[in-house]
């Protein structure tokens, strides 16, 4: 049975998100992309449950904040997208804990400055396993659910340098774990034709907590081959999080939306 056309006509009354359950991996920023996508879903009336890793005070104090300011239902939970095991128990407690996921945002990631050469064995595996196996672990464990259920959203925050090899830093594992993450949300957009949409948003330069080791240098490069000639806001990015969970979006699947102030037109 193909997934079928919403009964809503009204924009707002297919953005809404009342009475729906968003999972968000990786929201223990202050302004990272989770947590900004976060309060996009709330705003819009979702339930959230997100999680944080080594940021425990992090998700729980946006957890505390976003249900204050929002009147909705959040919880934050202790998640390495690594591991099976914690990503599939986290994934039955937030099912416990709210009756069902509507959609899943599979945000965690991880960046190493490390190339083919000086690099570790070790440093390649462990961005590899967070940023795309971790994401491999969010499909698995919520996929089932799905089917079961009949509908849901998975959506994949991918990168800029799932498209170019970013420059000049060397981030060879980085790129390559984002590419795989968007050929991810192809290939299971496939798998999940009947039952699920999924999508992946790539961001280019954007300034949250990942960025700030950027050096000043590096950063005037990239200002100087962005189009628009600045980074962007993690906030500049919550629409495309709402828009793909929600069913103003429902014809969508298997898509990358490039978000990067230009960068790759060039
Ligand atoms: P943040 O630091 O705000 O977000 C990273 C999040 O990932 C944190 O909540 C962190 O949790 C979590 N995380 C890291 N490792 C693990 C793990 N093993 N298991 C579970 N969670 C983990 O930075 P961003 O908002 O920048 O990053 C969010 C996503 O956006 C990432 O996937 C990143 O690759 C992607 N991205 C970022 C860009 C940028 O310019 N900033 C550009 C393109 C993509 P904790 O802090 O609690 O450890």
């Amino acid at each position: 049975m193909p997934i079928p056309v919403p009964k809503a006509n009204r924009l707002l009354d297919l953005l809404s998100l009342k009475g729906k359950v968003v999972v968000i991996t990786g929201a223990s920023g202050a302004r990272g992309m989770g947590i900004e996508a976060a309060r996009g879903c709330a705003e819009m009336g979702a339930d959230l449950a997100i999680t944080y890793a080594s940021r425990p005070e992090g998700g729980e104090k946006n957890a505390k904040e976003l249900a204050a300011e929002y009147g909705v239902k959040v919880k934050a939970y202790k998640c390495d997208v690594g591991s099976w095991d914690s990503v599939s128990g986290f994934v039955n407690d937030v099912i416990k804990d709210f009756g069902k996921i509507d959609a899943f945002i599979a945000n965690a990631g991880r960046t190493a400055d490390s190339g083919i050469l000086d690099g570790s064995v070790e440093a390649w595996q462990e961005v590899i396993q967070t940023d795309l196996t971790g994401v491999f672990h969010c499909a698995k464990a919520v996929g089932h659910h799905f089917k079961e259920r009949g509908t849901g959203s998975f959506v994949i925050t991918a990168s800029m340098s799932g498209h170019i090899a970013n420059f000049p830093q060397e981030q060879t594992s980085y790129n390559v774990a984002k590419a795989g993450t968007i050929h991810m949300a192809r290939s299971l957009a496939n798998e999940w034709r009947d039952f699920a949409r999924v999508n992946s948003i790539s961001p280019g330069y954007i300034d949250t907590g990942l960025s700030d080791f950027v050096a000043q240098d590096v950063q005037d490069l990239w200002n100087s081959m962005i189009p628009m000639g600045r980074n962007g806001d993690a906030k500049e990015l919550k629409g495309a999080y709402v828009y793909l969970v929600s069913d103003a979006s429902t014809y969508m699947t298997g898509t990358d939306m490039l978000i990067d102030g230009g960068y790759t037109v060039r």
